[in-house]
């Protein structure tokens, strides 16, 4: 063959300022173009050689090689794969967007099995090369019979020169002239980066060289025996994920997962992904251990095409909510090097997003039914996941709605459902729920003394999150502990000796007591019958005026002259104390210890509600000594 030189045909007009510019806005990923092509060239030979079309050693040791040399600034992608003849060279190669790989493919599409190893999707693959390179040169030999080695050497404009080869071996060596805003590729560490980046999972081992040190190595050896150590290749060619989820083991799982996301703590469980119909998609999801608040969540998603490690977090193709997770998905119908925006209104694209959704919902739904146990145990380290997801797609709510499970009180977890079941005599469609067991306590206790459990929410997305379920469960209203009373801790039947009139100038005077006593009408004042006597009162919170004033203070607005909750203060006329206060409150001389005991009162309710302020603790304290002197008088 002798030397000849022409134009590379590109249809419409230069496109090596496309390819270099935005084409590939990160240089890095020539290293993964050039080594996947390697890879591409061997799954090619290797289904030509089962389906008998290729003549190949026995038992073969397929490789591809970076080699590095920081002399001669060279770096080259080496692979004993399929070869090219010139005249593929000048199709493949000279003929810029003529995919070599769909051209295989629809000649062999009905022959081949594992036809989705082969990876033409990424078009444009061999050009990145020029992002990098003043120069570069393809040596390669093909598979076939009596076919001769070809050079290809271009230097980044359409001019290229094609001439014989003297490459020994079957295969392809492409070596780029590094140029000199490049350097980095040079150095082991960089490269070494990158192939663990994208190329870490690739199906055909890959080994990086240095060129010198080989010299190097060469030259000891010959004055003395040095063992020289088998290299290691840099990848796993069989990730988890391509295994079928009934061969793998927990152990397996949780290696997987330990190594890839560095994480040293043990995921709570996973989802492996394994579909073929109506498109192809692999992948584990883990659910990492989380705690309640979503601001120190980061998941990571690692989206890969044919093994390739394509980017992470791609929010087109994976919902939002699952970002929280950690995971590995391997999609090989991805179109993966086109923009952003065409994933965004790819209908496929779209399907697969929902589908994950659905996967994770039905894995939920699986451990709730199947373990019970497990799932509840889980439940602190999820819901925050769960409950973001329900309000970040109607479908997934859909989906879970049944099995989300709240903690109660008496620790333990029920749904929305069994708990208005199990207290729809004491009040009906109404929740009660706690944002700190520990403030909350004495409304806790006296809930449990009346038999009525509330349920716990006290991560910073329960304030939202109770808010969308009041949206979406019909009628039903979620009050906080402090904000309402059940109606079985009331108990305002009139007892024999007392009626109707008699109840009514009672309540009357307890009220007028009190508002005497705080003449700054700040808090309303009601009066009702609580079977727990213990307490003469209990501050309520109303529980939309808080709530508009949690919202005011997140989003920073509460120095305007917003009106604090509507607070009042419940006082219990079945309390004995009570009783003695309208006892006294007949005598005249008795009017001062009336206003003292009322004050009295009202704060250690509203202790049992919140914690003082300074002013109100100081007094508190003063009144209390002379509560204390009047009684050793
Ligand atoms: P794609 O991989 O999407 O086909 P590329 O630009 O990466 O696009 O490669 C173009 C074509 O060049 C390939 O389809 C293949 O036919 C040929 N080719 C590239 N690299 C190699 C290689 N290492 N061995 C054999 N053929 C190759
Ligand atoms: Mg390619």
């Amino acid at each position: 063959m002798a030397a000849e030189k022409g134009n590379i045909s590109i249809h419409t007009e230069n496109i090596f300022p496309i390819i270099k510019k935005w084409l590939y806005s990160d240089k890095d990923i020539f290293i993964r173009e050039l080594i996947s092509n390697g890879c591409d060239a061997i799954n090619k030979l290797k289904s030509l050689s089962m389906m008998g079309e290729a003549k190949v050693e026995n038992d073969p040791k397929y490789y591809v090689k970076v080699v590095y040399n920081k002399t001669n600034k060279t770096l080259k992608f080496i692979d004993n794969g399929i070869g090219m003849t010139d005249e593929e060279v000048k199709k493949y190669i000279n003929q810029v967007a003529f995919s070599g790989a769909e051209d295989f493919i629809s000649k062999y599409k009905d022959k081949i099995d594992e036809k989705d190893q082969i990876i033409g999707h990424f078009g444009l693959g061999f050009y990145s090369a020029f992002m990098v390179s003043d120069k570069v040169q393809i040596d390669t030999l093909s598979y076939k019979e009596g076919a001769s080695s070809v050079k290809w050497i271009c230097s980044g404009g359409t001019e290229y020169e094609i001439a014989p080869s003297d490459k020994k071996g079957r295969g392809t060596e492409i070596t780029l002239y590094i140029n000199d805003d490049s350097k980095e590729f040079l150095e082991e560490f960089k490269i070494r980066g990158i192939i663990e980046k994208y190329c870490s999972f690739l199906p055909i081992e890959i080994y990086l060289e240095d060129e010198n040190a080989e010299a190097q190595v060469k030259e000891e050896s010959k004055d003395g025996e040095v063992k020289k150590e088998e290299p290691k290749p840099l990848n796993d060619t069989k990730p988890l994920w391509r295994k079928s989820p009934n061969e793998c083991t927990e152990d397996e799982y949780k290696d997987f997962y330990k190594k890839v996301f560095h994480d040293y703590k043990d995921p709570l469980f996973w989802i492996h992904l394994n579909v073929d119909y109506p498109f192809n998609l692999k992948g584990i999801l883990y659910f990492p251990k989380m705690d309640n608040t979503l601001n120190t969540i980061e998941g990571e998603i690692k989206l890969y095409n044919n093994q390739v490690f394509v980017a992470n977090n791609i929010k087109e193709v994976i919902p939002e909510f699952l970002m929280l997770l950690k995971g590995v998905i391997d999609c090989p119908d991805l179109p993966l090097n086109v923009s952003r925006s065409f994933l965004q209104n790819d209908r496929s694209v779209m399907k697969i997003s929902k589908h994950i959704s659905k996967k994770v919902a039905d894995k939920l739904n699986e451990l709730f039914k199947n373990s019970r146990d497990k799932y509840n145990e889980n439940w602190q380290d999820i819901n925050v996941f769960i409950k973001y997801g329900c309000m970040k797609e109607e479908d997934f709510y859909d989906k879970v709605k049944d099995i989300l499970i709240y903690k109660t009180t008496n620790g333990e977890y029920i749904t929305l459902k069994e708990y208005l079941e199990k207290n729809k005599e004491n009040h009906e469609n109404k929740v009660f729920y706690t944002t700190d067991e520990q403030q909350q306590a004495q409304y806790i206790k006296m809930f449990k003394e009346n038999n009525i459990e509330a349920i716990v929410l006290d991560a910073p997305i329960d304030s939202h999150f109770v808010s969308f379920l009041e949206m979406k469960e019909n009628g039903v209203k979620f009050n906080r502990i402090d904000s309402d009373l059940s109606e079985t801790m009331k108990d305002n039947k009139l007892s024999e000796e007392e009626n109707k009139e008699e109840l009514d100038a009672q309540v009357n005077e307890i009220t007028t007591i009190f508002k005497e006593t705080f003449d700054n009408d700040k808090f309303n004042v009601k009066v009702e019958g609580l079977k727990t006597e213990s307490i003469p009162a209990v501050i309520l919170l109303d529980e939309q005026s808080r709530r508009m004033e949690e919202m005011a203070k997140m989003f920073g607005g509460i120095n305007m002259n917003m009106p604090s909750g509507e607070e009042s203060i419940v006082v219990n006329r079945n309390s004995s104390l009570v009783r003695s206060l309208l006892e006294i409150n007949k005598k005249e001389d008795r009017k001062e210890d009336v206003k003292l005991i009322c004050r009295h009162i009202y704060d250690l309710a509203l202790m049992s509600h919140k914690t003082l302020d300074a002013e109100k603790m100081t007094k508190f304290i003063e009144r209390s000594n002379e509560i204390l002197e009047k009684l050793a008088k």
